[in-house]
């Protein structure tokens, strides 16, 4: 309680912004995930690793927009290829440009695809992925994770959150629609369990026209894949001639220099891909193996998007694929592990029921003592101490993410002492918590 006493003090200025703006904007708020009760913080401004609140308070960044600050807000580099863009280029042309082939043979290379299309968020980039597997397959069914979050198209938020009592025994989760979405037919399976989804295949792979997946998840804070386990999902897609998507929207460059699949050796049909890639700037991507991308060569399928490949963010675009060098991304690598370690050993002296998970540029702590496999395995997470855990950390001027499902990301605007920060504030809360 006086944790949250603390907060209305300090972040008064914040509430005060969000009574006014709950007024033209739902909640105060441009996206629902803006908003936490009792109001959110509100940002004026951001430089490098730190953020400005509407009160003038410093904030240490460790969200960094769910992982699309990978370069740090206001990267030199990109705001000088925005800049020289917005002064003798032009932004938005609506037809091909030489920014955005350069930029599609240079991400083909990265990320090991045949083709590929941008668009303008990881939402739209789902939902076409989605089209083109319909369309390739000529299948309407689509697989998913339970508790897998993959942006705000219909056909994807089925058991985003489910209420555990609201979804059936584990072995047989059964669709969840927050609300009344169109979704069509979604079959739900557990992450890590190949049994799961063998048995979906069998029953109803004729139907099934794609698996949707993050290679690893970054929405249950960040739950690993099992050895074997992204292997096997490959095998079954193969077997049951169901598209494969990996989407990479919070993965991709924060998991290293070619993203998750690459990382794992596990090749999808079709990858998505958003945020780290546009340096801050709206940029996203679908694409992969030439036979499905031929959907959209052919006509079987159609991809539109005023704004897509459009000349400002192509130009961050460019920025970041220069910036994220395999050096820079073993950088960010080390210098997470370096925290990861301090932090686990933190937990250790302080005998907290906790342990870490880190991939890449990202890591969190997560509260239980047992491994996190699945989403069940999430949910019996302790939730109170994780949200004490934000509160802590937010009081005291360092901002991890605000849903509980999040990680922090280690930018290249981040330092060694912004990562001591995050650990002498993590050792005080061990303090708390064991006095
Ligand atoms: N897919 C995943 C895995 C995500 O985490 C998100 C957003 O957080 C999306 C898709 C949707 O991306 P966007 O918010 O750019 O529409």
């Amino acid at each position: 309680a006086s944790e949250w006493e603390r907060f209305e003090t300090w972040s008064r200025a914040s509430g005060e912004h969000n009574a006014r703006a709950a007024a033209s904007l739902p909640l105060g708020v441009t996206s629902s995930f803006q908003y936490w009760e009792p109001y959110p913080i509100t940002i004026e401004k951001a430089r490098g690793a730190w953020l400005t609140d509407v009160g003038g308070n410093r904030l240490l960044d460790l969200s960094m927009g769910f992982g699309a600050g990978l370069v740090g807000h206001l990267n030199p580099q990109v705001v000088a290829a925005v800049t020289e863009t917005l002064n003798s280029i032009g932004t938005l042309f609506v037809t091909p440009s030489p920014q955005a082939t350069d930029m599609a043979e240079r991400f083909k290379k990265r990320f090991d695809l045949d083709m590929l299309r941008f668009t303008n968020s990881g939402t739209e980039s789902l939902m076409y992925a989605i089209r083109a597997a319909r369309a390739f397959t000529r299948r309407r069914a689509i697989a998913k994770i339970e508790g897998g979050y993959h942006g705000g198209y219909d056909a994807l938020q089925v058991s985003v959150k489910p209420a555990l009592e609201d979804i059936g025994p584990a072995d047989r989760p059964i669709p969840d629609a927050p609300f009344d979405a169109i979704t069509g037919d979604v079959h739900v399976v557990a992450y890590n369990d190949l049994g799961q989804l063998e048995r979906a295949f069998r029953e109803h792979g004729d139907e099934i026209a794609a698996f949707v997946v993050e290679p690893v998840i970054e929405n249950l804070a960040i739950v690993l894949p099992d050895e074997g386990y992204l292997e096997g999902v490959r095998a079954l897609c193969d077997q049951y001639g169901v598209v494969l998507i990996f989407d990479e929207v919070k993965t991709g460059l924060t998991a290293g220099h070619g993203g998750a699949a690459q990382r794992l050796g596990v090749k999808p049909d079709l990858i998505t891909l958003a945020k780290s890639i546009g340096g801050g700037l709206p940029l996203a991507a679908f694409g992969g193996k030439q036979e499905v991308m031929n959907v959209v060569v052919d006509g079987r399928m159609d991809h539109f998007g005023t704004y897509n490949g459009n000349a400002l963010v192509m130009a961050a675009a460019d920025a970041v694929d220069r910036l994220i060098t395999p050096e820079a991304s073993q950088g960010l690598e080390d210098l997470n592990t370096r925290t990861l370690d301090t932090m686990d050993s933190i937990i250790a002296e302080y005998e907290l029921p906790a342990h870490t998970v880190g991939l890449g540029a990202k890591g969190c702590v997560t509260w239980s003592t047992t491994p996190v496999r699945n989403y069940r395995d999430y949910k019996a997470t302790d939730f109170g101490v994780a949200e004490l855990s934000w509160l802590w950390g937010v009081n005291r001027g360092v901002l991890t993410p605000p849903g509980l499902d999040e990680q922090w990301l280690v930018s290249l605007a981040h330092t060694e002492d912004d990562m001591g920060i995050l650990i002498e504030d993590f050792r005080s809360l061990a303090q708390e918590l064991r006095a």
